[in-house]
């Protein structure tokens, strides 16, 4: 976008006060989705822009400015930024780094529907996502196959229905949260009419990309269902909780949700015990409890944020050093084949 371009240095007030008042849809189509402009608007230095746009070719860069507002100026190094920013390394194909590492295209019962583990499953309820991670492992994941119309979703419903031993639906994507409300109302509809289901539980990262997300249309049909709910965020760093955050946090919590986080071990994110620290302790000041902490998913493209188990293993026994039980992630790796997430 050209504004974002004209912006580049520090943030200004009136780019503030527009913030403020656009919603988060408009917030979402200003996202930078060049990988020029975004070295621009961050002051980097132009011996990132080939690897950045080479990246962006084999994954496009998306990051919504009320994301970009909590990353450093000037500094390759951010931990946000990392997790944004195209580098040359994904161009490498490193042998164990697939396309599908989760191997999830041979549990679809029904279309947007994925059903690995007893007494849940994930419904893929939108395709697309507000910011993309360059760690991510959907991102060669075949979308156009897998996101349903109101009409597709009967089979999904169908399954659920025909299936008692299910107690949750898991909203995924993508990001559930990037569906509109109407659509999502909706499928919140269907779901509580189907009498073995107990919790609807949210995956999402939009809360911490755009904490305007968290708008009184969403709060009022998360308010008003039925079954009990989870949301489970996804925040990899203290950082990526700013005031606006903790503030979308607490209207989740204030609609009746119980907040859990999972994060990913990530080679210069996340990978010390004092940013690991820091992370649970700033989660739990904004009201959520830590929940897990993955491996990395051996995507091609995102070798280069690896961290060695026996490493992670480690880091996670001097963290129990610093921190009470109940601040404590799971550690774990998901293993195609297997009936749950595998602890380390
Ligand atoms: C991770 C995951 C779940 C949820 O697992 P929990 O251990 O309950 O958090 C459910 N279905 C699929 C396919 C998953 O990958
Ligand atoms: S928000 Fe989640 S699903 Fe979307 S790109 Fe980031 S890690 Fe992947």
């Amino acid at each position: 976008m050209q504004e974002n371009i004209i912006i580049a240095g520090s943030e200004t007030q009136s780019h503030r006060d527009s913030l403020a008042v656009s919603t988060w849809q408009q917030q979402l189509s200003h996202a930078i989705r060049d990988p020029q402009a975004l070295c621009q608007r961050l002051g980097l230095s132009r011996e990132w822009l080939p690897g950045a746009k080479l990246g962006h070719e084999l994954f496009e860069v998306c990051v919504p400015e009320a994301y970009l507002s909590r990353i450093a100026y000037a500094d390759i190094n951010d931990p946000l930024l990392r997790q944004v920013i195209p580098l040359g390394e994904e161009a490498l194909t490193p042998a164990g780094y697939v396309v599908d590492p989760l191997e999830e295209a041979q549990h679809r019962p029904a279309k947007g529907l994925i059903h690995k583990y007893a007494g849940r499953v994930l419904l893929i309820a939108s395709p697309n996502c507000a910011i993309n991670c360059r760690y991510c492992f959907r991102r060669h994941f075949p979308y156009s196959d897998n996101s349903p119309s109101r009409a597709q979703w009967q089979e999904a419903l169908d399954y659920l229905r025909n299936d008692t031993t299910i107690h949750e639906a898991i909203l995924s994507g993508g990001d559930p949260l990037a569906a509109n409300d109407r659509q999502l109302a909706w499928l919140v509809e269907q779901l509580e009419s189907i009498p073995h289901l107990k919790r609807l539980r949210i995956h999402t990262r939009l809360p911490v990309v755009i904490p305007d997300r968290i708008d009184d249309a969403l709060i009022h049909w998360l308010s008003t269902t039925r079954l009990q709910k989870v949301v489970v965020l996804h925040i990899n760093h203290a950082n990526e909780i700013d005031q606006t955050v903790v503030e979308a946090c607490a209207r989740l919590t204030q609609a009746g949700a119980t907040l859990l986080n999972q994060s990913v071990l990530l080679r210069r994110v996340n990978d010390s015990v004092s940013a690991l620290a820091a992370l649970s302790e700033r989660l739990f000041e904004a009201g959520i409890l830590p929940y897990y902490l993955h491996v990395l998913d051996p995507v091609q493209g995102a070798a280069h944020f690896d961290v060695p188990d026996s490493e992670a293993r480690e880091l996670v026994t001097q963290l129990r050093d610093h921190l009470p039980g109940f601040l404590m992630p799971r550690l774990v790796r998901e293993i195609p084949g297997k009936g749950s997430k595998t602890p380390l």
